[in-house]
């Protein structure tokens, strides 16, 4: 099963993309996390994205399916989920026709439905623990009073770059402007399903087991 997780930035999809990794061995394709990845490790691609990445615009559409074709190149994996890709039209053009050349079909759209002041809420605020990825919010779920993380007891709290009030609406603008055409897409190719993201972690889990036929 190769599915795509579609919404805003903060809907959630690197969240349930984690549970379906855990559930079903599927194999995660975060373009968010590649880049991050490449700029960390100083790479030429690293620099030439970074600035591009902390004021909230999309990199080339070049770039990102490049990172894309090399991992379906290499994965034999139980099935993809492509978490942050596509969020152009030339890029879910990209998608499909590398698809086609491995033989591997879309089977499902998932669009994880928030509302802007839940996405503005959910991001100014989060961080996430270094050690092993668990996820913290200042409001919702700070980090223990002793500073070490729940899960794995790590003191390495990290914040994204891009989440500040001002990246964000930067980032949603280009949400707006260049993925949110998608919708249209790939409901008109009869693969798009939405379930609503505003509700806890484990209910909006378990609409995506629905929509998955995994229950
Ligand atoms: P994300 O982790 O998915 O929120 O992505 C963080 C940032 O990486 C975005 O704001 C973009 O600058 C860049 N990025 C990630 N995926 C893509 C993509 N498919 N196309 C263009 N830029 C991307």
């Amino acid at each position: 099963m190769n599915i795509i997780l579609l919404g805003a930035p903060g809907a959630g999809k690197g969240t349930q993309a984690q549970f379906l990794v855990e559930s079903l061995g599927m194999v995660q394709l975060s373009t968010g996390d590649m880049l991050r990845e490449a700029k960390d490790s100083g790479t030429e691609m690293g620099k030439l994205v970074a600035e591009v990445m902390s004021r909230g615009d999309l990199v080339t559409d070049e770039i990102v399916i490049g990172l894309i074709k090399e991992k379906l190149d290499g994965e034999q994996g139980a099935g993809f989920i492509f978490d942050g890709f596509p969020r152009t039209l030339a890029q879910a053009d990209a998608l499909g026709a590398l698809l086609k050349e491995c033989n591997r079909d879309l089977d499902r759209v998932i669009e994880i439905q928030v509302d802007d002041t839940a996405l503005i809420k959910r991001i100014v605020g989060r961080s996430t623990c270094g050690g092993c990825g668990q996820v913290y919010h200042d409001e919702t779920k700070p980090w223990p009073l002793n500073g070490q993380c729940s899960i794995c007891g790590s003191t390495d709290v990290k914040r994204r770059a891009d989440d500040n009030e001002e990246s964000l609406k930067q980032r949603l603008m280009e949400y707006y402007k260049k993925t949110s055409p998608l919708l249209g897409y790939y409901f008109a190719k009869g693969n798009l399903i939405s379930i609503n993201g505003l509700l806890s972690m484990d209910e909006v889990r378990s609409s995506l087991k629905k929509v998955l036929n995994l229950t």
